[in-house]
């Protein structure tokens, strides 16, 4: 394999000049006025060592790409009673889709579209009110990237507040069947402002070792989740982390991923990278262009795959 470095820095290049770059999701209000020539990528290997190119610490809206921490978080307080609440099925809809909500009684296809993640609002609400929760949430994340400095952009939330139509009716038409169970407000705000959080490539890069270290946490040699639990959470990934185009990047880049409208796309390549990229540009199904272009150009260079031949090794030979 080439240098990574030289890798990241060669793709940076060709994204920088790309021109066709997607169209940046303008129905949350702070996200419309994005530039949409940015572009960041970051690497972080099992090694510990971080490589960064183009816009890797330049702060964006995380977006859906919470769902993962969220999920991980709703996991560990309520395990797996969750499942009787949120499906585990790709969708083949789009993230904000209502259609299966009412032939499925009100329990969303998995964690990732966003009724689902509107079902783990409520379920994390359990334990406390939603200051408390989000609150939390950042704790969290700040322990996950070992970054106290990250925070919850307050502006892009109270936007999507204002404009968020389709996530009241999602929320709503599943309280109506039961499966919210605190107020519709405080569910959204929770969830809103869940989404709202800042972050960059490199900070990204970081909160996602614990999934590639099979649920620990390779600075502390803390378990965040098991194992098990953390192999789950990535063939979530694989499989809806990109909505109705999750089959295609499954065969375009063949490793777990998850997106954000943001332009965010948080990859993991088990046992030996952790990758963010970035470009606010999406494609029709609202993921990132120049992410996925990106992340196809990096796997071929290193061969990254969670379905070639050395991604399972015999019983007898596990360490
Ligand atoms: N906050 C966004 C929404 O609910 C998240 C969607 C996304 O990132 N795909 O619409």
């Amino acid at each position: 394999m080439a240098d990574l470095q030289h890798i990241l820095d060669d793709i940076a290049h060709d994204m920088a000049g790309a021109t066709e770059r997607g169209r940046i999701a303008d129905y949350i209000p702070d996200l419309a006025a994005v530039d949409p020539r940015h572009f960041g990528i970051a690497v972080v290997d099992a090694d510990g060592r971080t490589f960064l190119a183009g816009d890797a610490t330049t702060r964006f809206s995380v977006q859906s790409i919470t769902k993962v921490f969220s999920l991980t978080m709703a996991l560990g307080t309520t395990g797996d009673a969750l499942w009787q609440r949120v499906g585990r099925e790709p969708s083949g809809t789009a993230f904000n889709s209502i259609v299966q909500l009412e032939t499925e009684q009100g329990i969303p296809r998995n964690p990732f579209i966003n009724a689902g993640a509107i079902v783990i609002a409520d379920v994390l609400l359990a334990r406390h009110e939603p200051r408390e929760t989000i609150a939390e949430f950042v704790r969290f994340i700040r322990q996950l990237t070992g970054d106290d400095s990250i925070v919850i952009d307050r502006h892009v939330a109270a936007g999507e507040q204002a404009t968020g139509y389709r996530n009241v009716a999602l929320a709503n038409y599943m309280r109506a069947f039961g499966n919210i169970r605190h107020p519709v407000e405080k569910v959204l705000g929770t969830y809103f402002h869940q989404c709202a959080l800042a972050m960059d490539c490199r900070q990204l890069a970081m909160a996602g070792r614990y999934l590639m270290m099979g649920g620990t946490d390779p600075e502390t040699g803390r378990s965040v989740v098991t194992s098990q639990r953390a192999r789950r959470i990535l063939a979530l990934m694989l499989t809806c982390g990109h909505y109705d185009a999750s089959g295609d990047f499954a065969f375009r880049v063949g490793l777990p991923g998850k997106s954000g409208v943001g332009g965010g796309i948080l990859a993991i390549a088990p046992g030996s990278a952790s990758i963010a990229v970035w470009s606010p540009g999406l494609d029709a199904k609202g993921n990132s262009l120049l992410g996925r272009r990106a992340l196809e150009r990096l796997v071929q260079h290193t061969g990254w795959s969670v379905f070639e031949p050395m991604a399972c090794v015999m019983p007898d030979n596990r360490p």
